[in-house]
């Protein structure tokens, strides 16, 4: 940085779930590498996760500094994070009362007078606050560029209504993106059918009209055509700085305390005794709610396949209260002992998709378990259910090459009892598929990907330069540059 300017201060503002706070934390922790100061909001049952996530960042003397605030007046009976929602009503309550963090943020905004703020998609007031303050504001969506895309080309093309295809599931080409993309009808996001959900999304979409542009954990040679399409086409000026869970990979300890660690130990024992790339990885994320009749159909799904397996098993709670303690088949377990482990909570993701015992990943497709799949340099099984997770697969699947599809994962819904149960077969044979000899060329593919995630993340690599070029640009905006 020039001798005549301050140094950078951001704060990073996350939406309270694993899915956003993870890698804005990571992100934060990038930038301080770069000299800037960071500064991650959150609130107090957030911090957990923040603080473990940080890891040592600040002992290695960059500056990451945290700053609570409480959501005022709130309810009983409104979970405290996303990830702590038991319901779809549960979590639209939640997102709801972060809207009442707006005065303290602006308070807070005033009082630290940072030089940008880089708040979630969620928190679309925030870029009110932002602008009447002057000060930029910069958009954290979450996801792909390929996914931002797509749901631009659907606000423009509303595609016609399931029950106007005339057979269940008929297929919808998506105008105007660089690939032909084609969307089951079933699989369209159902936000315009839930009145809130819509008002939600239309304040977000007004939001990125006034925002600075948007932040997005992606690499460029990952998706060219879709980061070129977003910035020219659909408009936005964007900057790409991902993989970010790569700033944990030359520390250990960073990775396995990720999100709030489990006694991992165990695992890696476990993992030490098995063949190189034999094992799978099954994990949906931090927030995907299953009925016992289909963790019933993995369980069983999982002992036919006769690949060794680490499940990791969420409490419905996000907390793991006895109470909520899933239900296995009866046996499962004993019958599984020496080739699966079941993890019941919070797994050190990214520390055991790099293990070299572990050759694939069954996931959900939420973008950070993709990309940690892609920089592991992994093939994965996508089993989408609802958010971007349909979009992120199809970049997998259909662009990318390095993924299969759950045949029966095919509804897009938020809530676990509307969707058709996938069956132990299912789950067996893509299981099969991913570690058996079909999985090779998706291997070879994973491989040169987790290659050109880490060249884009070093030095002269294309998300190396963006951060920079992003770091440029706010320093020649800062409102008040000292002189001397
Ligand atoms: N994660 C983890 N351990 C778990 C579950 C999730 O470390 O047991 C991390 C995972 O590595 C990823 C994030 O939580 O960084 C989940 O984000 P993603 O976008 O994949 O899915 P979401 O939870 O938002 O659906």
């Amino acid at each position: 940085m020039g001798s005549n300017r301050r140094q950078l201060h951001i704060l990073f503002f996350p939406l309270m779930a694993p899915g956003h706070t993870l890698p804005m934390v990571d992100m934060a922790k990038l930038f301080a590498r770069r000299g800037v100061r960071a500064t991650i909001l959150t609130t107090p049952a957030n911090a957990i996760t923040v603080a473990a996530s940080l890891g040592r960042a600040s002992e290695a003397g960059h500056h990451v500094e945290t700053l609570l605030v409480e959501i005022p007046h709130a309810e009983a009976g409104v979970p405290e994070t996303l990830a702590d929602a038991n319901s779809v009503d549960g979590e639209m309550m939640f997102l709801k009362s972060t809207a009442r963090l707006r005065d303290p943020l602006e308070g807070l905004l005033r009082k630290h007078r940072p030089d940008a703020v880089v708040s979630d998609m969620f928190f679309p007031w925030s870029g009110e606050v932002a602008e009447e303050l002057g000060v930029p504001r910069l958009i954290f969506h979450g996801t792909s560029f390929f996914s931002l895309c797509l749901s631009d080309a659907l606000q423009f093309h509303h595609p016609p209504p399931e029950s106007s295809a005339g057979e269940e599931g008929g297929l919808y080409a998506v105008p105007g993106l660089p690939h032909r993309i084609e969307l089951d009808r079933g699989q369209i996001p159902d936000v315009w059918r839930m009145p809130e959900f819509a008002e939600v999304f239309a304040k977000m979409r007004q939001a990125e009209k006034i925002c600075f542009g948007v932040v997005v954990n992606s690499f460029y040679e990952l998706e060219p055509e879709y980061a070129d399409h977003y910035r020219k086409s659909v408009g936005m000026k964007a900057w790409h700085v991902g993989p970010v869970s790569l700033c944990n990979d030359e520390d250990g300890a960073d990775m396995s305390a990720r999100g709030g660690g489990i006694e991992q130990d165990n695992c890696l024992r476990w993992l030490a005794s098995k063949e190189p790339s034999s094992v799978v990885y099954v994990c949906f994320g931090s927030l995907c709610r299953f009925t016992a009749a289909q963790l019933r159909e993995i369980a069983l799904g999982l002992e036919a396949s006769r690949h060794p397996f680490i499940w990791v098993v969420r409490h419905p709670t996000g907390k793991g209260s006895p109470s909520s303690e899933p239900r296995l088949p009866e046996g499962f377990e004993e019958r599984t002992v020496g080739t699966g482990m079941v993890i019941r909570g919070w797994a050190p993701q990214i520390l055991l998709l790099n293990h070299e015992a572990v050759g694939g990943f069954v996931t959900h497709c939420g973008w950070n378990s993709c990309l940690e799949g892609i920089t592991a340099g992994l093939p994965m099984v996508a089993w989408p259910m609802f958010a971007d997770q349909f979009d992120n697969m199809r970049l997998l699947v259909q662009v990318l090459g390095v993924c299969v599809s759950m045949g029966g994962a095919k509804r897009y819904t938020l809530r676990e009892e509307e969707r058709p149960l996938v069956g132990a077969e299912e789950v067996a044979r893509a299981v099969k598929v991913l570690m058996g000899g079909g999985g090779g060329e998706m291997r070879r593919r994973a491989r040169e990907l987790k290659e050109a995630a880490r060249a884009a993340m070093g030095e002269g690599g294309s998300s190396y330069g963006d951060m920079g070029r992003l770091i440029e640009e706010l320093l020649g905006k800062q409102i008040t540059p000292e002189t001397s």
